[in-house]
């Protein structure tokens, strides 16, 4: 075959001209792939796509993309295997594993540890009772040890500690790592310093070298220190693990457990109003907009599903909800793990508000608004037909799971 170069002007100039039917599909589809060292490479202006009348559209729920979706192009690209064959040494982690799955202040942990564990090291988590993930590949774990039993169910802070003497013993970690964080790693960090009888470094936002940086003075205050063997971390330490995959290998502990003393008893959880709970603490929340038209309904149903109710500005002006209800940018930041958005256009105010929510549910008449476009999962539809449906399912399933108890 000839080695000269063919052009064709024709195709050239529809991949120019936005307006010309063709040109979505001579634009070139592959928005990342792997360098040559085996880095995911990313181009950064090929992400969103030209609409029908020529101005460029980014589609936040990556669901177009051109034409191309960017959860398939996510899911496509391989990427490279980090493999530890012998670890030189561990960097231990102890997610808090909120609801069973790895929170975003966990990922952070894990970017963490592997900027400790460099090529040598391996990063090893370390999760009590069962839990629902996934993902430990994708966000740096290289070894998994999960200590089941009933014991550590709940509350269960001594029989913990006990669990991480024993990991202690037999992995001797350079340094463990724990989230400081009001879900348990603060707590349980502290805890097993004090039994390590060793001085953690707390609420740590980086680590340089052998010297890390922590809040102190009330968050108005920076404290470097060296590095201890002990960490706890705040969120956004470092950047969650996105270029590699791990291998997850499955380790066991070669002892057996002794039950702790039980000076602590769990009485369970108490089942408080979610009205009372702080829009920025609500892990659930059920938030009202514009497009809501019968407010009884919407309180009715926030109650059935036992969220915290959150609304819009506008829905605040109008005096359906008080002022302390409003999300977005002149209201609440919420960092709920379900945000449920019942006619809520998705101004970029509003949007801002809910940017750390995990997962974010549109109910709207309008499948192209922006909130549809920023959601996990939507329903179109008028809101007072989908509410009163919502509320019959939540019935028909709490009486269902009765019938099965029964
Ligand atoms: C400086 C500044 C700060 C602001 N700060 C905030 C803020 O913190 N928080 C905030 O929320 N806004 C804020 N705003 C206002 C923001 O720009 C929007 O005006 C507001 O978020 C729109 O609220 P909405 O989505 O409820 O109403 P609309 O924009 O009117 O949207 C209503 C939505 O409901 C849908 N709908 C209508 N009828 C139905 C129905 N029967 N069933 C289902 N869906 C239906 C429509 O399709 C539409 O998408 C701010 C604005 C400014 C200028």
């Amino acid at each position: 075959m000839s080695d000269i170069i063919r052009r064709d002007p024709r195709a050239e100039w529809i991949a120019r001209n936005r307006l010309h039917p063709l040109h979505a599909a001579m634009q070139p589809v592959q928005h990342s792939w792997m360098g040559p060292n085996g880095i995911l490479r990313k181009n950064v202006h090929g992400v969103g796509f030209i609409g029908p009348n020529g101005i460029k559209r980014i589609d936040r729920s990556g669901a177009q993309q051109g034409g191309a979706s960017k959860r398939t192009a996510a899911a496509e690209v391989q990427l490279p295997l980090h493999q530890v064959a012998a670890p030189a040494f561990y960097i231990n982690v102890v997610p808090d594993m909120v609801g069973g799955r790895l929170s975003s202040h966990d990922r952070d942990l894990l970017g963490l540890a592997r900027q400790l564990a460099g090529s040598d090291g391996a990063v090893l988590v370390v999760v009590f009772g069962e839990h629902k993930e996934s993902t430990f590949a994708t966000a740096g774990v290289d070894r998994l040890l999960v200590l089941e039993g009933h014991e550590f169910d709940g509350y269960s802070p001594e029989q913990r500690v006990q669990g991480l003497r024993a990991v202690d013993n037999q992995f001797n970690p350079r340094h463990w790592l724990l989230p400081d964080s009001r879900s348990g790693g603060g707590e349980l960090g502290r805890r097993f310093a004090a039994s390590l009888k060793e001085r953690p470094a707390t609420r740590v936002w980086q680590i340089k070298g052998e010297e890390c940086i922590g809040r102190a003075g009330a968050g108005q205050e920076d404290l470097a220190r060296p590095l201890p063997r002990l960490i706890l971390a705040a969120a956004e330490c470092a950047d969650p693990v996105s270029e590699t995959r791990h291998e997850v290998l499955p380790v066991e502990l070669s002892t057996t457990l002794a039950r702790s003393l039980p000076r602590i008893e769990d009485l369970g959880a108490v089942a408080v109003d979610p009205a009372a709970i702080p829009m920025a603490e609500a892990e659930f929340i059920f938030s009202g907009g514009n497009g809501v038209k019968d407010w009884a309904l919407f309180h009715q149903t926030a109650a059935a599903l036992g969220a915290t109710e959150g609304a819009s500005r506008v829905a605040v002006d109008d005096g359906f909800m008080a002022r302390d209800r409003q999300v977005g940018a002149s209201g609440t930041w919420v960092t709920a793990r379900v945000y449920v958005a019942v006619g809520i256009s998705g101004a970029i105010q509003h949007l801002q508000g809910i940017g750390a929510c995990d997962k974010v549910v549109a109910i709207n008449l309008d499948p192209g608004c922006d909130m549809i476009k920023r959601a996990d999962l939507s329903v179109i539809g008028e809101s007072a037909a989908i509410l009163q449906a919502l509320i019959e399912a939540v019935a028909a399933y709490r009486n269902g799971a009765k019938r099965d108890a029964a």
